[in-house]
């Protein structure tokens, strides 16, 4: 059967399949990928309310795409205290956030008890308080200074107060384009391992993939499947999120402009390829909000959060620092022709906008 009896069909893609779609015309892969988000979305938009905090850039690691983490490139290195990220959150949530997003660089000084105790704390203080936190990288870093299994760490995430997990640490899961961008991070099989054992445990999480370095299109349908096929097992990412690889302040040396017809492209694939993944995010922060607008029209259905503060893709040249203020996603969102509708972190709606400003619930 040809690409486009099956993309009619809506019969599962496979690897071949995923490398022909990269080969149709992007209005042509858009239509198909947008029929499929209004089958399941219509002409909603979701995001939350959110809070990102990155407690330290001092990180073990040196992955080459990183201008995050301190070094020569981007030498600024910091470490919040307890009580910086305690009131970092106790400020966001008087704003009135729903969501504290906690993830960091790999510094052992900030251990695993240091962050269990901010957990607990912000738990008993804010118990409504959704605390997405630790990535699968941060999770086998912690695992292997403390001599924990991958079980033990994720259990006392749960008992400290950890709702559900951030997809990061992800970035491609193809061994060899890993060991050349990010060598000691946490390897494929483990991070899928990580995301399998948390999602047996009842709890749900999200999945990223970076692109626009030095990976290629076969990479990319490869992460997508490895994905999928851990949620075949397990029906626990909630969301999918491919990440735009920001060039600023690395040492990842590559002359490849990812232009925005490529990045739509791979947020349309996306949305054919993972048919059993409900949630496809544009994330604004690392492809601009005009773009991931854009991206909605192409089988996206989110946009994250408005963030107030993004310390990760920002370091990398992203336009993202100081988040987004309610009103201007509102006002986007609507004048785009779409519904925006504020959800929680598991995806429950919480308030659907019929235009800025007016909320049908
Ligand atoms: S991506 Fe994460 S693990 Fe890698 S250097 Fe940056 S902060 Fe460290």
């Amino acid at each position: 059967m040809d690409i486009l009896k099956k993309l009619q069909s809506g019969v599962r893609l496979d690897y071949e399949d995923g490398l022909e779609l990269y080969g149709l015309d992007l209005f042509t892969l858009g239509y198909f990928a947008n029929q499929k988000r209004v089958a399941m979305w219509g002409k909603k938009v979701y995001f939350n309310i959110n809070r990102h905090i990155n407690p330290t850039n001092i990180c073990k690691d040196i992955c080459k795409f990183c201008a995050f983490s301190a070094n020569r490139k981007s030498s600024n290195p910091y470490k919040y205290t307890k009580d910086e990220v305690l009131k970092i959150a106790e400020d966001a949530c008087k704003r009135g956030i729903k969501e504290a997003h906690i993830v960091s660089a790999h510094n052992k000084e900030h251990d695993l008890y240091w962050y269990i105790d901010i957990f607990k704390e912000i738990k008993a203080k804010f118990p409504k308080l959704h605390i997405k936190a630790l990535t699968a990288a941060e999770v086998h870093f912690l695992s292997t200074l403390h001599h924990l299994s991958y079980d033990e760490v994720l259990d006392k995430m749960i008992e400290a107060g950890v709702d559900s997990m951030p997809g990061g640490g992800a970035e491609i899961f193809d061994e060899k384009i890993r060991a050349y961008i990010c060598k000691g991070k946490v390897n494929s099989e483990n991070w899928l391992k990580i995301h399998e054992l948390w999602h047996k445990k009842g709890r749900l999480s999200n999945a990223t993939m970076l692109f626009g370095h030095v990976e290629g299109e076969k990479e990319r349908i490869d992460h997508m499947l490895r994905l999928r096929k851990v949620q075949d097992k397990t029906g626990g990412f909630n969301a999918f999120i491919p990440l735009v690889y920001q060039r600023d302040n690395n040492y990842l040396k590559t002359d490849k402009f990812l232009g925005s017809g490529e990045i739509l492209k791979t947020i349309a694939i996306s949305r054919l390829m993972l048919d059993n993944i409900p949630h496809i995010k544009a994330y604004w922060a690392s492809a601009t909000l005009s773009l991931a607008m854009v991206a909605q029209e192409f089988g996206a259905d989110d946009l994250d959060g408005t963030i107030e503060k993004e310390a990760i893709q920002s370091a990398g040249g992203a336009k993202s620092a100081f988040g987004q203020n309610l009103k201007d996603f509102l006002d986007i969102i609507t004048t785009s022709g779409f519904i925006p509708v504020e959800r929680d972190s598991l995806y429950n709606e919480l308030r659907v906008y019929k235009e800025s400003g007016c909320v049908v619930y």
